[in-house]
């Protein structure tokens, strides 16, 4: 038998990894036409920053390009051109700008730039001089959230600016936008204040003659909560991916949606232990009396939380179990009380739900955080194992390793 053949069958079909991350692009593509259906005649951007909320950002940003989002969004502009220079073409927004930023790439390779104030204007402009073609810039304004932004009080100067540099053949205004602090909260006063002031941004924009493609503000959660800020575009990040924004206010399947990654290790041990053994760095726990320990090659080099330690989810033979004692670097072990498992048998730490594993809320809620984390964090070492559930009900197998960067 040729042993490295049979390796990467094991591999093809996912049973000898140590961990892996299974994507779900059908889920994703469906997660978008789902989004599209809900904003009506707003365009939908897909947010793959972070590597795609740890998903891997060209895998997804392909599988949205093919779902009909006809923008892609990445925080720095590092993000978008990597995008670019794997082929991903169409119209991509970045907003992360330091000063001395590739202003000039980014303008050579057709993606929009935010800008949120007047040394981000000075120096873009500066480089479309070089670069001898206009930049197309959004601007950027601070309607509440206090953190990346124009304020109302500097708009006007910006604006105006923004303006002159449209008539020295500079810049192109694209965009006016915005970002919610609260949107994740119906119901929050803030809301409606910064709606209010986005409207007045869009006002003192079109009076000093700025005519905007795309007017935007809503994150996943107002795209899923609040119709009435979609303007031409909604921002969607977390909702692509399947995971819920507003887990108060409803689970991923009450909007439509269905999470893309499924988190599974391989077990790497198991055993019987006396009672009163202690468990993991510190321990945090001892077995209350003769059991089964099984090992889950993870830990947190991998992503997994340390505050899991004595909390987190694992579906393990059949069971949820909790993590017993500390998530260590790069393993943590569970309790299997009167079960018995195999090793090699699978550990799920969080996927959809179907097969009654915990979700990525579920994990959230264990370590004291927000999805948005839980999925982010895990880490390069993982491989990110892309299948495609519509392949899959057709027969094919679909499935594809990645290195998880770009
Ligand atoms: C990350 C981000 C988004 C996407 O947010 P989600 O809540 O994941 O949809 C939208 N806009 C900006 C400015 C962001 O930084």
């Amino acid at each position: 038998m040729n042993a490295a053949l049979d390796e990467d069958q094991d591999q093809a079909a996912g049973t000898a990894m140590r961990v892996w991350a299974e994507i779900d692009l059908a889920a994703l593509r469906a997660n978008v036409a789902a989004l599209r259906a809900r904003t009506g005649g707003a365009a939908v951007m897909a947010v793959v920053k972070a590597d795609g909320y740890g998903h891997g950002a060209l895998a997804c940003a392909r599988a949205a390009r093919a779902a009909g989002a006809s923008w892609l969004g990445t925080a720095t502009p590092q993000e978008a051109l990597a995008l670019r220079a794997a082929g991903v073409d169409g119209r991509m927004l970045c907003w992360l700008w330091t000063p001395g930023g590739p202003w000039r790439a980014a303008i050579e390779a057709d993606v929009d730039v935010s800008v949120s104030g007047m040394w981000a204007l000075r120096e873009v402009t500066a480089a479309a001089r070089a670069a001898g073609r206009p930049a197309r810039i959004q601007l950027k304004a601070d309607t509440g959230l206090g953190r990346n932004g124009c304020q109302p009080a500097d708009w006007p100067e910006l604006v105006a600016a923004a303006r002159a540099a449209e008539v020295a053949g500079l810049a192109k205004v694209t965009g006016i936008w915005s970002h919610f602090a609260c949107a994740d909260e119906p119901g929050h006063p803030s809301i409606a204040t910064q709606l209010a002031l986005f409207h007045e941004a869009l006002g003192a924009a079109e009076a000093a003659g700025l005519e905007p493609e795309v007017r935007h503000i809503a994150n996943s959660p107002a795209t899923l909560t609040l119709p009435e800020t979609h303007f031409d575009l909604v921002r969607t990040g977390l909702a692509v991916y399947g995971v819920s924004p507003v887990p108060q206010v409803g689970a991923p399947a009450d909007f439509g949606l269905r999470p893309v990654m499924t988190l599974q290790a391989t077990l790497a041990q198991v055993k019987r232990v006396p009672g009163g053994h202690g468990v993991s760095y510190g321990h945090l726990y001892t077995t209350p009396g003769e059991t089964t320990l099984a090992l889950v090659p993870a830990g947190y080099a991998d992503g997994i939380p340390r505050h899991a330690s004595n909390a987190g989810p694992v579906l393990v033979a059949g069971k949820w179990r909790t993590v017993a004692g500390r998530v260590a670097m790069d393993q943590f072990v569970v309790d299997l009380g009167g079960d018995n498992a195999l090793v090699g048998d699978r550990a799920v730490l969080f996927g959809p739900g179907d097969h009654g594993e915990p979700t990525v809320e579920d994990w959230a809620r264990a370590c004291g955080t927000i999805a948005y984390e839980i999925v982010t964090r895990i880490g390069s070492r993982v491989p990110r194992v892309y299948v495609d559930s519509a392949d899959a009900d057709a027969g094919g197998s679909g499935r594809q390793v990645g290195t998880g960067g770009i």
